[in-house]
């Protein structure tokens, strides 16, 4: 596997590999990485001839509150984990060099999308989400992306850029890895403490029977939102719970079509999202 951290020699890389045929797999992370990233490289790895993993802690998308500083950071683990996946290309660029003139005067934002759930709760999370993935485009040129089901709302306004704005790249969603009790795997579970842990599963628990609610017939969302919140363990600060239209996130009232069913909770230091689709034909 090749290492580059600066943006010219990554993208110099890429540009031959194309030349020479190979198509690009490009697998965007934040580092830290599991058993769900890897699953994101192996599918990369079997579609692709070359694979690049970009690692990078993304600053922008950071609010003041929140756990950059202490976003974990395991960059030795996460480059041999990515080899054994299948990575021919480690992508890990320092902020600097991601972000030399700062404050950062371009913002690459996504209206309607970025408004529910995790763009209320977190102001400008989604402007540093588009930006930065936009920068990472940029420098891997045309290619096939693979991003986790597991953030919904991120692999919805990263599709709809991706559109609007005529990228030459291939989004590829892939769906969330789980622990075996249920728990949707991420880099913030280690801030979980054995009790958190334990109770963190009524998150897909409660999202499941959210589902069944549905699928039984149950049209009006809010029964169904007030169904999953009830089953999600108490230690927990529930953040919201939506049903809404897959790929617009908007209410849908009453229920029908590709619906997704999300919700965000805090457990003690960790705040976890999670979520589920169903389908009203
Ligand atoms: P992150 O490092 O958290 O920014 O995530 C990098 C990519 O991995 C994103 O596309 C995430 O959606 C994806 N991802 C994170 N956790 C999971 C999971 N449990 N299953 C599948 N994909 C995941």
């Amino acid at each position: 596997m090749r290492q580059f951290t600066t943006i010219a020699e990554a993208r110099g890389f890429l540009d031959g590999e194309r030349c020479a045929g190979r198509s690009v797999g490009l697998v965007p992370t934040m580092g830290a990485l599991h058993a769900g990233h890897a699953s994101l490289v192996r599918r990369a790895a079997a579609d692709n001839e070359t694979v690049a993993i970009t690692i990078f802690v993304n600053p922008l998308q950071f609010g003041p509150n929140e756990d950059f500083d202490s976003y974990p950071r395991t960059l030795e683990a996460d480059l041999a984990l990515a080899e054994t996946e299948g990575a021919t290309v480690a992508i890990t660029p320092t902020v600097k060099e991601m972000y030399p003139d700062r404050p950062v005067r371009t913002n690459v934002a996504v209206a309607g999308i970025t408004a529910p759930m995790e763009g209320a709760r977190r102001p400008g999370h989604f402007d540093g989400v588009s930006t930065v993935v936009t920068k990472l485009f940029n420098i891997a040129g045309p290619c096939h992306a693979y991003f986790g089901e597991k953030d919904w709302q991120q692999l919805a306004v990263i599709s709809r850029m991706v559109r609007d704005l005529s990228f030459p790249v291939t989004i590829v969603p892939c769906p969330t890895v789980r622990e075996a009790d249920g728990l949707a795997m991420s880099s913030r579970n280690v801030y979980l403490t054995e009790d958190e842990r334990a109770a963190a599963p009524s998150l897909h628990r409660a999202l499941t029977a959210g589902v069944e609610a549905i699928e039984r017939g149950e049209r009006d969302p809010k029964k169904v939102t007030a169904i999953v919140r009830s089953l999600i363990d108490p230690i927990a600060d529930v953040d919201y719970v939506e049903v809404v239209d897959a790929a617009t996130l908007e209410d849908v009232v009453p229920l029908a079509g590709v619906l997704r069913l999300l919700v965000a909770a805090r457990f003690g230091k960790a705040r976890l999202i999670d979520n589920v689709g169903v389908t009203v034909r």
